[in-house]
């Protein structure tokens, strides 16, 4: 009887619907199992091979980017008496309304320095098109706080150097705090219109208004933060503005609200909105020039 009742259950359609079901389903477990096993054996391999690959370059990286931490700290202690050249450093007369002060190490470049008699200097992604396309608004002035015979043979590799009006140095850098601060007062130019991009913020804590901090590059073939970059400053000189430092200003603000408002790109968001920005500020000076002059002839009367 009982015997029957096994057979029974056995032949029962629903029964063996059932172990279709769990065999499927064992199955399926197992089948992810494996999808999950080849895609961790596939990212091990790729990223073996990459390893392999970039471990020369990234040991280079990483031991050069400690030995440059070092070194600031180091160099500034070195150079503490370290004369400061008469200033304004640049001739009197540009014939660009605006100049763009840009770092050099790790921002337009990195110099991998992968022994004592041997390194490799790479430039970064867009740099070359970006002094090209920049010199035609801006006056370009390199300003490093690296030796002078350094940073004339960095220079050098850019194939768009002609674009670069002046180079500034270490010695027209001011040792404070820790840092080379480049002092823009003593540059010669119109702070007004002079933007400094620099991958280290302190480096223009004496003009903060006037700077754009850029991330520091070392090896990144994908970066395009100067490609990011280049658009804002287009713009500011397109709009001609009275001072970069209130555009700036405008433009950190625009990006602080866009990130509170939870916009995952807001440089990307800002680049595509910076016409509009500049407009809006226009006008915004125009309606209080109106104002105060409202004001003053009805005062006057
Ligand atoms: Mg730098």
């Amino acid at each position: 009887m009982k015997a029957n009742q096994e057979r029974q259950k056995k032949n029962d359609p629903n029964r063996v619907e059932i172990y279709s079901h769990q065999i499927f389903n064992a199955t399926s477990d197992i089948m992810k199992g494996l999808d999950k096993m080849s895609f961790q054996q596939s990212k091990d391999m790729i990223g073996k091979s990459l390893r392999q690959d970039y471990s020369i370059l990234e040991q280079a990286a990483q031991q050069n980017q400690n030995k440059y931490t070092a070194e600031v700290a180091h160099q500034v202690q070195v150079d503490q008496s370290l004369q400061l050249i008469p200033c304004p450093y640049v001739k009197a007369s540009s014939h660009k309304k605006y100049t763009l002060v840009l770092d050099l190490d790790e921002t337009l470049l990195h110099y991998y320095e992968i022994n004592e008699y041997d390194g490799d200097l790479r430039i970064r992604p867009g740099a070359d098109d970006f002094l090209k396309s920049l010199s035609e608004y801006y006056e370009i002035i390199i300003f490093t706080a690296a030796m002078q015979d350094y940073a004339d043979w960095a220079l050098d590799h850019f194939q768009n150097k002609s674009c670069i009006s002046y180079r500034l140095y270490r010695q027209h850098a001011s040792p404070f705090g820790g840092f080379y601060v480049k002092d823009l007062s003593r540059i010669g130019r119109d702070i007004s219109k002079t933007i400094i991009v620099d991958n280290i913020a302190e480096n223009f804590q004496l003009q903060p208004e006037n700077g754009i901090f850029i991330k520091s590059w070392f090896i990144d073939p994908q970066d395009t933060a100067l490609l990011e970059l280049a658009p804002l400053l287009i713009s500011i000189a397109e709009s001609n503005v009275n001072d970069v430092r209130e555009a700036l200003k405008l433009f950190r603000l625009h990006m602080l609200e866009q990130m509170a408002k939870g916009v995952m790109n807001p440089t990307m968001y800002l680049t595509q909105n910076i016409k509009e920005i500049l407009k809006k500020y226009s006008e915004s000076l125009s309606a209080t020039e109106t104002k105060l002059l409202e004001k003053n002839s009805q005062i006057k009367a």
